[in-house]
């Protein structure tokens, strides 16, 4: 069912209290995609991907996924729809090793990923499987957050900002993760100022300002714009 849309977003608001943060947002994602949300600090990403999740309440228009309306749904349902959210800051037990990481909730679906399959697409953790949060390197951090989610069964992710902080070669090995997701039928959404690795792994980019989409990049337009594009982000 490739091509098939996944994930509906059209002109959705949101605000933060009296806040008008979201004006019009409209994108979409389908079946098996990676698309990236590109845009300027501030331009309303991170605030999308919690306007979807349901973590922002306050919000107006349309998001469906699959058939389903979730701006209906309460927060906790929404990964109940194999929807899984990977924010900013991680969200890993800092105080706890990575295998234990990995046996508690969110486990929300029968189908999650084994053990052994998180460990094959990430080696790293694997040598770490005792060693507490605290102690992981950045990179490490992200590779297991992004595994927690997997362990939910979620086939549809959403990644805010994976790479930020974390040296070229480790940047390299969870784009080569992501696109072993990606060849198993995972679809994600993914918010990156890192436009090389944005380039190595998605299909199709929206550059976000003000709350809304601007504009719709395909990936070879992306790829021979890099240093433009960075201009215009300002990094
Ligand atoms: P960044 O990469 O800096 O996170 P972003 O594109 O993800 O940028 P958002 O974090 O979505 O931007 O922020 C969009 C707007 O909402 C900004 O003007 C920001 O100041 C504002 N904002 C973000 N979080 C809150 C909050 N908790 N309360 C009020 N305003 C907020």
């Amino acid at each position: 069912d490739a091509g098939e849309t996944r994930l509906d977003v059209r002109d959705l608001h949101a605000w933060y209290g009296e806040s008008h943060v979201l004006h019009g947002m409209t994108l979409n994602v389908g079946a098996g995609e990676i698309v990236t949300l590109i845009g300027r600090n501030g331009a309303g990403k991170t605030t999308t991907m919690r306007a979807i999740m349901g973590i922002l309440r306050k919000r107006e228009g349309a998001i469906r996924y699959r058939d389903v309306d979730i701006i209906a749904l309460a927060p906790h349902k929404v990964p109940r729809l194999g929807i899984g959210y990977v924010p900013e800051e991680r969200g890993i037990f800092a105080s706890l090793s990575v295998t234990e990481n990995l046996m508690l909730p969110p486990v929300t679906r029968q189908d999650g990923m084994s053990i052994e399959e998180i460990h094959t697409l990430f080696p790293n953790l694997k040598g770490r499987a005792r060693t507490v949060g605290t102690r992981l390197s950045g990179g490490e951090q992200q590779m297991l957050a992004i595994a927690r989610i997997l362990r939910t069964g979620a086939d549809f992710i959403l990644l805010d900002e994976p790479t930020e902080g974390l040296a070229p070669v480790i940047v390299d090995q969870i784009a080569a993760s992501l696109k072993v997701l990606k060849d198993r039928g995972l679809t994600i959404l993914l918010v990156e100022q890192n436009l090389q690795f944005a380039a190595a792994i998605a299909d199709r980019h929206y550059v976000v300002e003000q709350g809304a989409v601007i504009d719709e990049v395909a990936n070879h337009a992306l790829a021979a714009n890099i240093d433009k594009l960075n201009a215009y982000l300002g990094v």
